[in-house]
């Protein structure tokens, strides 16, 4: 099988820790909520959807750095206990297939090119935004709510 030109960056462990420890110091912007319906609310850390009936922090997280015209702070998840960070990082996540709109920015986080993923194949969607010497990273994002999930880097 043919190694692919990109690798997932999930979610640190550090920002999920500290968000965790966030929730349960009571931060106003930190809310801890307990899924109630399957898909709604996928964790930024372990890259998969959390399960009705697991507690989840919704907070704000800076995906883009202030300073920039396209700067941008947006609500993700995270589940509210420990989890595994995703570790498969040369593979797509199997979770987020569909639904997804992927932009691509330049050094400078411009965006310069953005395609929605609903039915085709994400790895051919990446691989054509990077065929584009421009594009250094492209962010996945929810095709509904606009939602950060993970960031794409070349390989
Ligand atoms: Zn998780």
């Amino acid at each position: 099988m043919k190694t692919p030109g990109f690798h997932i960056v999930p979610l640190s462990t550090e920002i999920a820790d500290a968000a965790r420890r966030a929730a349960k110091a009571g931060a106003a912007d930190h809310a801890v909520i307990t899924v109630d319906s399957p898909e709604s609310s996928p964790c930024r850390h372990c890259l998969r959807w959390a399960e009705p009936g697991e507690r989840v922090v919704l907070f704000p997280y800076t995906a883009i750095p202030s300073g920039q015209p396209y700067s941008e702070t947006g609500p993700i998840f995270v589940h509210a206990d420990e989890c595994q960070r995703y570790s498969a990082t040369n593979e797509y996540p199997a979770d987020f297939r569909i639904g997804r709109v992927f932009r691509a920015y330049d050094s400078n986080y411009n965006i310069i090119d953005a395609q929605v993923v609903d039915g085709s194949e994400p790895e051919v969607v990446i691989e054509s935004l990077f065929q584009n010497p421009d594009t250094t990273f492209v962010d996945v994002r929810s095709v509904t709510r606009g939602c950060f999930t993970f960031r794409v880097q070349r390989a």
